[in-house]
């Protein structure tokens, strides 16, 4: 049995950039009053520990061993690979390795904070943590975590999802999870949204409400986020410390880092370990954070407050958005459709310590192939974003003669994605980019 004293990869503590920040954040604001939110309030939705975490100037926090042992349960530490048969394919003198989180047992990084959000929840006596899911990785990591510590999990999973990935549903209600279509009928803005349209397909913002409504009526609920805020940040950052120390073992200094980005936490957990160097002015790299053209909260948003949901009940965030309104249709296949940014990275794109790039998810899913015939690995439609991100830079790495060694993070595997290889296979597949968003910088 692996043990947590013979694994000197895993680590004791979490990084939280904020004290390293080029910024402080702006707080978050009530949605009622427009003031800084007082942290009582977000007791309220959050577990305590959470928010505590979530406003904490603290650079490190260690990481109860109780949480390590789950951590190396779920398949911690992750491997590195290094992806040769790629680099032969695209005859690039760059190295290209990638850490792999689709070896965790649900498939993707999401497990990270979700075992440790549930693991402070139990600890103050929380009996239910209820969240929203668009393609369902994130409600899987939730389940699986609400079944290892005993807490009930209530998900609410976009209509369009439910019915087109029912894989997903039926993982969740395995490991004893409620799960209901949203828009539902179980809340006033469900209701509302039904009302205008009987089969409407649902959206992430539009669950996050349903999701905060039914925790508000319940004293024994909380709301739980898989992405976006800083806390959910800090969890993910096992990925980079871990990354850190294997790079090292291997001998090889990182040049480039690369991720995909939805709310941007995983990108995060890879990066902010060593964007820390850089912005303790230790160590400089090229670093790129990829985004769907169908989402472009980085390439095409506004830096402004905004609502996390669609009913208006979160607290507002400054961070790179679309709108809250915004919602990509369910013809899109390839992920990362959420309206907003994390505000830590919202921070680092304007300070240009990061990169985006936004890609059309048919060249995303021709990369992915070429990935899955060269290396085996089927990717996540959302990791998809950054081996197209990678190609590209060994591309033209190959075009200058660069030997640079190129990290990123494969954030999940696709074995439950397979209607989307579908669509692309038979030629259905389009490219969807909005035209008006209602908040952009650059309308198309
Ligand atoms: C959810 C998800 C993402 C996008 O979310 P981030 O918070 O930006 O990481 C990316 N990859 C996979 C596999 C996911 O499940």
């Amino acid at each position: 049995m692996k043990s947590i004293l013979d694994v000197d990869e895993l680590p004791k503590r979490w990084y939280s950039i904020l004290p390293d920040l080029p910024e402080p954040l702006p707080p978050p604001l009530d949605p009622e009053t427009d003031k800084p939110i007082a942290p009582e309030k977000l007791k309220r939705i959050f577990a305590a520990k959470l928010v505590e975490q979530e406003m904490s100037l603290e650079r490190y926090i260690d990481i109860p061993e109780e949480i390590r042992e789950i951590y190396l349960k779920i398949g911690r530490p992750t491997p590195i690979y290094r992806a040769t048969n790629l680099e032969k394919a695209l005859n690039t003198p760059a190295r290209i390795y990638f850490k792999y989180e689709g070896e965790t047992i649900t498939g993707s990084h999401k497990i990270n904070t979700a075992v440790a959000q549930a693991y402070f929840a139990k600890k103050e006596g929380i009996e239910t943590l209820i969240t929203e899911t668009g393609a369902g990785q994130w409600g899987t990591a939730l389940s699986v975590a609400g079944s290892l510590l005993g807490l009930k999990i209530r998900v609410y999973m976009a209509r369009a999802s439910y019915i087109q990935k029912p894989y997903r549903k039926i993982l969740m209600k395995v490991y004893g999870a409620e799960v209901y279509p949203s828009p539902s009928n179980r809340t006033e803005v469900g209701r509302k949204f039904l009302k205008e349209d009987p089969q409407h397909p649902g959206s992430l913002g539009i669950a996050i409400s349903e999701a905060i409504e039914d925790v508000l009526r319940d004293e024994k609920a909380r709301y739980s986020l898989g992405s976006v805020l800083n806390h959910v940040l800090m969890h993910q950052s096992v990925i980079g410390e871990e990354a850190r120390i294997q790079m090292e073992k291997i001998g090889e200094d990182v040049d480039v880092l690369v991720g995909c980005v939805g709310g941007g936490s995983n990108f995060a957990g890879l990066t902010y370990p060593f964007i820390r160097n850089m912005l303790q002015g230790k160590k400089d790299y090229e670093i790129y954070a990829v985004e769907s053209r169908a989402a472009p909260s980085m390439t095409r948003g506004v830096y402004t407050y905004d609502y996390g949901d669609s009913g208006r009940l979160t607290p507002k965030i400054k961070m790179h958005t679309l709108g809250h309104r915004y919602y990509v249709p369910p013809i899109h296949a390839g992920g990362l459709r959420y309206h907003g940014l994390a505000p830590t990275l919202s921070v680092l794109v304007n300070h240009a310590i990061v990169t985006p790039v936004a890609y059309h998810q048919r060249e995303v899913f021709e990369a992915a192939i070429l990935f899955a015939k060269n290396e085996g690995i089927v990717p996540a439609p959302e990791s998809a974003h950054a081996v197209k991100g990678v190609i590209d830079l060994a591309l033209d790495a190959k075009k200058k003669g660069e030997k640079k060694v190129i990290l990123f993070n494969l954030s999940g595997h696709g074995l439950l994605d397979l209607n989307g290889y579908d669509s692309y296979l038979k030629g259905e597949m389009i490219d969807y980019e909005p035209t008006e968003l209602p908040m952009s910088r650059v309308n198309a």
